[in-house]
């Protein structure tokens, strides 16, 4: 992902404290409060700019989502557009995915979201893709007992790779889709930028829900 500079994104992330959370490791275990709605939470990791969470947020106003983006600039417009839309039930977190662990309680997260994740294609950055175990025993933690990761991606070779992580982990595959847009998912299916970017160009979307078969400990 190509980023600009912008200087001025963190003061105005800072002047939105209802929807990009501050000190988030304050709220560890009492999300729901926060958001005022005895409600599941979802958890997408690597938000990006925010178009799946605030077409989600309109669309299950009966689910809290939170958005974790570590690149401030993007998070600025993903928070922009939850406050145009009004929507009280999708809120972010200006962080790090590595420390996912830290903003939840164990079983705090009823799901998780890994949307068009960077594929770090070579070996040696196989660490910093968000599919990698050491990720999926962080998630295994926070998410509640048989939690699932929904997970979509262009990248066949980063699919391919997950399929395997996740596979190898121990967790079971469901609604594995080698053509999303083709398939029988697309009609709840609600894209992503990167998604809506790389369809038009023709590419095909591979999409998979993985459930893990251990309860949170
Ligand atoms: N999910 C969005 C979409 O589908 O349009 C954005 C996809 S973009 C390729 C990946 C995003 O994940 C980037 O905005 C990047 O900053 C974020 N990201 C990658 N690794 C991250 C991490 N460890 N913590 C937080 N955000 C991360």
């Amino acid at each position: 992902m190509r980023l600009r500079n912008k200087p001025w994104a963190r003061e105005e992330l800072a002047n939105q404290p209802s929807l990009v959370i501050p000190n988030p490791s304050e709220h560890k275990g009492k999300w729901k409060e926060l958001f005022g709605m005895d409600q599941p939470i979802y958890v997408e990791v690597g938000t990006g700019k925010g178009r799946f969470l605030t077409e989600m947020g309109k669309k299950y106003p009966h689910i809290n989502f939170l958005g974790i983006e570590r690149y401030e600039s993007v998070l600025l417009t993903a928070m922009q557009r939850v406050k145009e839309a009004g929507l009280r039930n999708v809120k972010f977190l200006s962080e790090d995915v590595n420390n996912v662990e830290e903003f939840f309680e164990h079983g705090e997260v009823d799901r998780l979201f890994i949307n068009f994740t960077d594929p770090w294609p070579k070996k040696r950055h196989e660490k910093r893709r968000l599919t990698y175990e050491d990720f999926l025993r962080k998630y295994e933690k926070i998410l509640k007992p048989n939690g699932e990761i929904h997970f979509k991606t262009d990248n066949q070779g980063l699919f391919e790779y997950s399929l395997h992580s996740f596979s190898k982990y121990g967790m079971i595959l469901n609604q594995v889709s080698l053509d999303l847009h083709q398939s029988e998912f697309q009609e709840e299916n609600i894209m992503t930028e990167y998604e809506e970017k790389f369809s038009k160009k023709g590419m095909r979307i591979y999409r998979c829900e993985a459930v893990f078969r251990r309860s949170s400990m």
